[in-house]
């Protein structure tokens, strides 16, 4: 038996009246449960195991699954679940941390990531989130793009500045040995080397311009779909939506 907090990443009926739920904890890392009855509407579990909630959750050791007995609401997120667009987005948040770590290896760096992150699409600083998040997950599992040297022969950036998915900053002489680039401004590279280092006190007072929030969300895109197996269900979610 073991207690701890975690945020509910993603859920799926089985059964009459059970969900099996994927928590992210901050002890026990990823962790598969079956949460008996959760889908009964008079059932403790009922509001504990909705998606994005922020718990404190009891679990049983089980020899295939193990069993999510008791949870207490620490952040509802509610917001989240009401407001379509905030509720694509924290499910691409919770997509990429289920996708990204493996069952049984904690990271509290990970797990305070996601819940900051969360909170900030919750209060609407959606875009600044998205891109935060993006590149301190990397960092956090060990795919830390390279921003201030050239990855491929090492000089500080010149006045182009190229961004490849193979691991970071490119200069103009190496760009031809890499097969799709990006052009990332000055103020996007400052931007970017700020959201992998500040802290979470210091992130919330900067004002990035709109253009560079997009030229980081091209850079990530490519940077992550090349370090995944699959496309992120999420994705087509959040490209529904913008289509609206
Ligand atoms: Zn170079």
């Amino acid at each position: 038996m073991y207690k701890t907090d975690g945020v509910v990443l993603r859920t799926r009926n089985l059964g009459e009246a059970d969900k099996i739920v994927t928590v992210y904890t901050k002890t026990k890392g990823k962790v598969v449960a079956v949460a008996r009855g959760a889908r009964r509407i008079r059932n403790r579990l009922l509001s504990s195991t909705q998606m994005f909630t922020h718990g404190r959750y009891l679990f049983f050791d089980g020899k295939t699954l193990d069993t999510l007995c008791q949870g207490e609401i620490v952040l509802s997120f509610q917001p989240l679940r009401d407001d379509l667009d905030k509720m694509a987005y924290a499910m691409y948040l919770c997509e990429l941390v289920d996708v990204f770590v493996e069952e049984g290896e904690p990271s509290p760096e990970i797990f305070v990531l996601l819940i900051n992150s969360l909170k900030m699409v919750n209060e609407g600083q959606v875009l600044l989130a998205l891109r935060r998040f993006e590149l301190r997950l990397m960092k956090c599992l060990g795919y830390h793009p390279e921003m201030h040297h050239c990855i491929s022969c090492g000089t500080e950036p010149e006045a182009i500045i190229y961004f490849s998915k193979e691991g970071g900053i490119v200069c103009s002489h190496c760009k031809p040995q890499f097969s799709t680039t990006h052009i990332v401004s000055r103020g996007t590279w400052e931007l970017t080397k700020r959201l992998l280092d500040w802290e979470w006190s210091r992130i919330s007072i900067l004002h990035p311009s709109a253009f560079s929030l997009v030229e980081i969300e091209h850079c990530m895109r490519d940077y992550i779909d090349y370090r995944l197996d699959r496309p992120l269900r999420s994705l087509g979610f959040l490209q529904t939506l913008k289509q609206f």
